[in-house]
């Protein structure tokens, strides 16, 4: 399946990157939240943040965590986000996953969507709902 960040990769497609290791390349977004928008991607592809193995998230968090240090000083932002959206309600448009990393200033915008309160004991229904699929799941978080 052809994919743009993939295709950034293997230098059919061109980028502004930023930075670029064995295992990660990071880029300008080409449609910035904020100007110095900027993505990290692991250099296989994965479709989302659940199906990067464990080893190459953790190269990627290392990475993405520097690159959001120096994109905040080099720019003098104030703060910045780091955001990853998965799957379609959370405005994922390219499937090869990517961390976002957004340089804020003080008053530029709000990203802040509505919140909800809990109904009377449903947090803890909630609470049962994820918990119940902790014990399911153990074995991956061990792996
Ligand atoms: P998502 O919507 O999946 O969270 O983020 C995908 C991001 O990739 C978007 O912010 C979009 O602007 C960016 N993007 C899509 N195509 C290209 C491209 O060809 N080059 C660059 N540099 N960024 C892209
Ligand atoms: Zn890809």
């Amino acid at each position: 399946m052809e994919c743009i960040f993939c295709n950034i990769i293997d230098h059919k497609a061109e980028a502004e990157i930023i930075f670029e290791d064995e295992h990660v390349l990071s880029f300008l977004d080409i449609q910035p939240v904020n100007y110095g928008h900027v993505l990290v991607i692991p250099k296989t592809h994965y479709d989302n943040f659940l199906t990067v193995p464990k080893d190459e998230l953790g190269k990627l968090i290392h990475a993405t965590q520097f690159l959001a240090g120096v994109v905040k000083r080099s720019l003098n932002a104030d703060g910045f986000n780091v955001i990853s959206n998965n799957g379609n309600p959370a405005g994922q448009s390219v499937y090869h996953f990517h961390f976002h990393i957004i340089p804020r200033f003080n008053n530029d915008f709000t990203l802040k969507p509505k919140t909800k309160i809990y109904g009377s004991g449903t947090m803890p229904e909630y609470g049962n709902q994820i918990r119940s699929f902790i014990s399911k799941y153990k074995d991956i978080y061990n792996g």
